[in-house]
């Protein structure tokens, strides 16, 4: 199959929005990606909603995101 072979496997943040807290700590180290909505809930710039999780493709894994996915006082935020 050609065209698996093409696609580029692409990293990916996934916020498990059950667990958020709303401590606002990723938008503060991040606001590129990360957003606290009225539902004090943290979503992802141009993301999309899988089941409770939010979830963003992105080319790379840039230095603050890996911030956020460490200061998360929940741990609710993954790249995989
Ligand atoms: S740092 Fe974690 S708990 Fe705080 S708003 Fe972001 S995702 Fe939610």
């Amino acid at each position: 199959m050609a065209y698996l072979k093409n696609r580029k496997i692409m990293p990916k943040i996934i916020i498990e929005q059950d667990k958020c807290i709303g401590s606002g700590t990723c938008e503060s180290l991040c606001k590129k990606f990360f957003k606290l909505k009225e539902d004090n809930k943290s979503y992802l710039e141009g993301g999309k909603q899988v089941g409770k999780n939010h979830e963003l493709e992105i080319d790379k894994v840039e230095p603050c995101v890996k911030e956020a996915v460490e200061f998360c006082p929940v741990q609710c935020i993954h790249i995989k």
